[in-house]
């Protein structure tokens, strides 16, 4: 049987890549899609495991010959996008596929993929709490910070276009809520 998509969309700053991450260290039955995006990779970042990091034009050149489940310029000049190469390799695995992707591209391959598909909105609960998240990884120039924030703010109008919004507040709440969800929909 074909696995699953099992996707979490948020404004950043607000958790969702350490509730991804506490998720594929838990089940072994979820493998996570590695996006590709043409911004540059962090400090602590590897090609191949965080994202396939690609130039500009070659992932244009990627839109061009269809590789996209979805894609999105998500900040000016930084694109990102799902491979379906690679979400279609690990749905033939057997794995229930995780995406930590953007509000916008959430709410797209929920459309694309309806009842495979489990789309959840990982919310702050403040917008203050969530600039002092980003401020506090500190992997940000200001000029980049202002930028997700001004971005968060639209995002969250998205919210009620997911299956599930789950406010996080205490992570281990949340972690625990997460897993009830996804071994509800998927059914292990
Ligand atoms: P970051 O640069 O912090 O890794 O990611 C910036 C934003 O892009 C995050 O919200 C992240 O979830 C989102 N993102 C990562 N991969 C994809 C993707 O394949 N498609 C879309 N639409 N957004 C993505």
């Amino acid at each position: 049987m074909k696995g699953k998509l099992i996707i979490f969309s948020a404004p950043s700053g607000s958790g969702k890549t350490t509730i991804v991450r506490h998720l594929l260290d838990l089940y072994p039955q979820l493998a996570f899609s590695i996006s590709a995006t043409s911004r540059e990779p962090r400090k602590d970042e590897r090609d191949g495991v965080d994202y396939y990091f690609l130039t500009v034009d070659d992932f244009k050149k990627k839109i061009e010959d269809d590789k996209f489940l979805e894609w999105e310029e998500v900040y000016t000049g930084q694109y990102y996008g799902t491979l379906r190469a690679e979400v279609e390799r690990l749905r033939k695995a057997g794995k229930h596929v995780v995406f930590d992707i953007d509000v916008v591209g959430g709410v797209n391959l929920k459309q694309d993929f309806g009842s495979d598909a489990l789309a959840i909105f990982i919310q702050s609960p403040s917008f203050e709490i969530m600039e002092n998240r980003l401020r506090e990884r500190g992997t940000d120039s200001e000029e980049q910070l202002l930028k997700r924030l001004e971005k968060a703010r639209k995002e969250l109008s998205y919210a009620d276009q997911f299956d599930h919004v789950l406010i996080n507040d205490r992570l281990d709440d949340t972690f625990g809520k997460a897993e009830e969800l996804i071994r509800t929909f998927a059914h292990f």
